[in-house]
């Protein structure tokens, strides 16, 4: 395995599957059964989830409610999706903690940088819930501090598309997909990749960013091993 020490990042969004609004028990469950796999090959696996699929800030605001209430609110949702994965990740064997940034001791432990170490180092996968902990931030930065601090090799983003294109390929299809890019060049490009806090977070800090289709089965084993050319490679 070419990482010893992984920050996963995933979309609120992605805990969907086919539904509209929510979490799906199986999208949950084949996400738990690929940690699994990399966990047993002696991966350490730290895990950051978004809110995006229960509660965004920012679209609260639209609607009228104070941009920080909602904000707590979105982090909020970030907990119930990271306790959502923790007990698939449980239902599959896989020992797990969970640190929050806002302090919830019934449910979570608070974050402590030494101890998620220490989780880490025995085995258990340890997801970061309530994001950074402040509003006006968003889980990408959370995903991209916690990796700085736990001393992660590299941040894999799992998304729905296979890497970094050049225009959304959604969109136009006519965008081209980079194997590899710089952080440079994706600033000269106005690529979107992640938040522009998060990116910097990353790029000051010498931290690679893997873009990846987590929705393949097998492709998460594929981005850690590193034998083949799976996802766009930021460094
Ligand atoms: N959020 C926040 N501070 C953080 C992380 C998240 O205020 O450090 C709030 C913000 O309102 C955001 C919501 O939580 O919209 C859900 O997180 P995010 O949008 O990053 O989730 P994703 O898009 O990854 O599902």
């Amino acid at each position: 395995m070419a990482f010893k020490r992984i920050l996963l990042k995933l979309s609120g969004e992605s805990l969907m599957g086919n539904k509209q609004f929510g979490i799906d028990n199986n999208r949950l469950s084949e996400y738990a059964k690929e940690i699994k796999e990399i966990v047993n090959q002696g991966v350490e696996v730290a895990i950051v989830i978004g809110g995006g699929n229960i509660f965004r800030g920012i679209q609260a605001e639209e609607g009228g409610m104070e941009r920080t209430q909602g904000d707590y609110m979105g982090m909020l949702a970030t907990v119930i999706n990271s306790m959502a994965l923790q007990s698939a990740l449980e239902a599959a064997d896989v020992k797990t903690r969970l640190q929050t940034a806002i302090e919830m001791k019934e449910i979570a432990e608070p974050f402590i940088k030494r101890r998620a170490v220490r989780h880490l180092e025995k085995g258990r996968v340890v997801i970061f819930g309530a994001g950074t902990g402040n509003p006006y931030f968003t889980t990408d930065t959370a995903a991209s501090l916690r990796a700085i601090e736990i001393e992660a090799d590299v941040i894999l983003k799992g998304t729905r598309v296979d890497g970094i294109y050049t225009a959304d390929p959604e969109k136009d299809p006519t965008a081209t997909k980079y194997d590899s890019i710089t952080f440079d060049e994706v600033y000269e490009k106005g690529l979107n990749v992640m938040d522009m806090t998060a990116f910097t977070l990353c790029k000051e800090n010498d931290l690679p960013i893997i873009v990846f289709d987590m929705d393949t089965p097998g492709n998460l084993k594929k981005v850690i091993a590193q034998q083949e050319q799976i996802g766009t490679v930021v460094k």
